[in-house]
């Protein structure tokens, strides 16, 4: 077989050629996307990641056995075209990069050929998602994906550049750590020289990364690969990617500075988007009050309104009843929407339901100032016309109201706020709104295991002043801890570290912890902690989200060369599979059921 690659040496990327290469000698490699024999002529579009090129080929330029190849060309054959980059003689192609020129080919050789792909390879494909995963590396040869990949390259550059000239250390730490049964599910991996023993895939650098400041290396960053077993969710990927960082010496300012910095170098290098700084900030109470989210979309306002206090002696009793229970009355005007068919509302509240909502009580203002409404049987008109003002309502608009505990209030008309801004197409995806969300819960109170979880994690610092409150209500006690939240999307989050050894066993006796369990599981924490500890802080941003909020799509996989489907296989690979007797008696394992077995 011929040497693929003898005599030939790529010059150009087919987009790297331009009017003022006419005249010049080039060789270019890529893909066919495109072939059309035009009488004497065949045409050819040439793509690599860069782009698209036209190339001519003539039997003029080319002789009669290479012509005669070229009408052989298939779709997606790879090939290598040396030629003469020229003016186009037909019209300009306005769409493409290269619409002015072409490659008149003098030579061509095929390097590999095509069977059909399964689908076509071009933008914005329609083909089903199963399809291109299956075929993720053809997949992976369409320009949006290609596009995405090379942003995210782009991005993780730029971070490591900023983040080297701010004096950050990037230091590699263990995949292959102790099971730390805190927060997400863990992925085990068994040990074969401990049998019985297992490895658990890190949910974030967090202990390793605090263990380096307690020796010194004061500023720490990782583009960290993530694993969290979690349940099954749409957008959810088991393994993810975090850029994380720690920073001695410093408080939430200092982390919040630097970040934000960050964020603005990457926006205006790589988007050429101007971030404002500072960032807006809002404490988490004031986030859940204004928008019943604590990742609140500023890119519009229908903010809530406590109505509690107006409501709180009428007649309607959904109202009334959810208060005595200690609940509240909340509502958000949709300006404009009260002309919303009925069989609008209703889906509004059949999707309020799927958020906990028992019921949406809705008030529609006529454009004659009269109302359409759920509950006016039951309240005076005195009644009504108040709980109008306060909901700010003018002729036309729609009033919608959840009456519940404050946490189902908050999830209801938070997510109904996105719902109807959605529908209303007020998302404008190149509108980018920052806002960090400070002062959160330090706990959390957990249903179900009835006891404290930690909201963020057992190492964040309480707020100094709420000391006092830890024992006598530990709810009430708020965090130095920080999210930054980008169009209703957390990108990243941390916090400022408890680095007294009092404070930490405190907040583990108070997550229920034992001693025993607490040293057992932390022990090589808290005993760095006895040799000199720097206070430190510190964040991790989701890099998948902030990539596909930045190349403006809907999901992750968009931004993940090989990503996983929502029950966490990889279609491709057909990832998780069994493995042989042999493998599993090494490791002392026997399974006692398999996916065919399972009810
Ligand atoms: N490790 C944290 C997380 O993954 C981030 C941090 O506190 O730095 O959310």
């Amino acid at each position: 077989m011929a040497e693929a690659m003898k005599g030939l040496k790529r010059t150009h990327r087919c987009t790297e050629v331009s009017k003022a290469d006419c005249g010049s000698t080039v060789t270019v490699m890529g893909w066919v996307q495109k072939r059309r024999n035009l009488g004497s002529l065949v045409f050819v579009d040439l793509r690599d990641r860069s782009g698209l090129l036209q190339v001519i080929f003539d039997e003029k330029d080319i002789g009669a056995e290479g012509f005669e190849k070229a009408g052989t060309l298939r779709s997606e054959y790879v090939i290598a075209v040396v030629g003469r980059i020229e003016p186009r003689e037909g019209a300009v192609n306005e769409n493409l990069k290269t619409g002015e020129i072409e490659l008149r080919a003098t030579q061509l050789r095929i390097l590999s050929e095509s069977e059909t792909p399964p689908f076509p390879i071009e933008e914005n494909s329609q083909t089903k998602e199963e399809l291109r995963l299956k075929y993720r590396f053809l997949d992976l040869r369409r320009p949006d994906i290609q596009r995405n990949l090379m942003l995210r390259s782009k991005v993780t550059t730029e971070v490591r550049k900023f983040l080297t000239d701010e004096g950050f250390l990037e230091i590699e730490t263990p995949i292959l750590i102790k099971s730390t049964p805190e927060g997400a599910r863990d992925y085990l991996v068994p040990s074969r020289v401990h049998p019985g023993s297992f490895y658990a895939l890190p949910q974030s650098p967090q202990l390793f990364k605090q263990l380096l400041m307690c020796s010194g290396y004061d500023r720490y960053f990782q583009i960290a690969k993530c694993f969290r077993d979690e349940d099954l969710r749409a957008d959810r990927q088991p393994e993810f990617t975090q850029i994380d960082m720690e920073l001695s010496f410093v408080d939430v300012d200092d982390v919040i500075d630097v970040n934000e910095r960050l964020l603005a170098r990457i926006f205006k290098e790589i988007l050429g988007v101007d971030v404002q700084l500072p960032i807006q900030r809002m404490t988490w109470q004031e986030a859940m009050d204004r928008f019943g989210s604590d990742k609140p979309d500023l890119r519009f306002g229908m903010e809530l309104h406590n109505v509690s206090e107006v409501v709180k002696d009428c007649g309607f009793s959904v109202f009334t009843n959810a208060l005595a229970a200690g609940g509240s009355v909340r509502g958000i005007n949709a300006q404009g929407q009260g002309h919303m068919p009925r069989k609008k509302i209703d889906a509004l509240v059949e999707f309020a339901k799927g958020y906990g909502a028992k019921g949406l009580a809705y008030l529609a203002i006529n454009e004659d100032g009269t109302y359409k409404s759920s509950f006016a049987k039951f309240m005076t008109e005195q009644e009504l016309d108040a709980l109008v003002a306060a909901m700010e309502g003018k002729p036309g608009d729609l009033l919608l109201f959840a009456a519940d505990k404050n946490k189902v209030v908050w999830d209801v008309l938070g997510a109904l706020r996105i719902e109807i801004a959605k529908n209303l197409g007020l998302l404008k995806k190149d509108d980018f709104k920052f806002l960090w969300v400070t002062e959160f819960p330090l706990l959390e109170w957990d249903e179900e295991e009835k006891r404290y979880v930690a909201m963020h994690h057992p190492f964040t610092m309480l707020m100094e002043e709420d000391l006092d409150k830890l024992d006598s209500d530990p709810g009430a006690v708020r965090a130095k801890a920080y999210d930054i939240v980008l169009n209703g999307t957390e990108l990243g989050g941390g916090s400022v570290r408890i680095f007294q050894n009092d404070i930490q066993s405190k907040m583990f006796d108070m997550l229920g912890f034992t001693k025993e369990q607490a040293q057992e599981q932390f022990g090589f924490l808290m005993n760095a902690f006895k040799y000199g500890v720097p206070p430190h802080a510190g964040l991790a941003f989701g890099l998948d989200r902030l990539i596909m909020l930045m190349a403006g799509c809907d999901s992750i996989r968009e931004v993940i060369a090989f990503p996983k489907v929502k029950d966490a296989s990889d279609l491709m690979t057909e990832a998780p599979g069994p493995v042989d007797e042999k493998q599993l008696a090494e490791l002392c394992l026997a399974c006692t059921r398999s996916e065919e077995t399972q009810e």
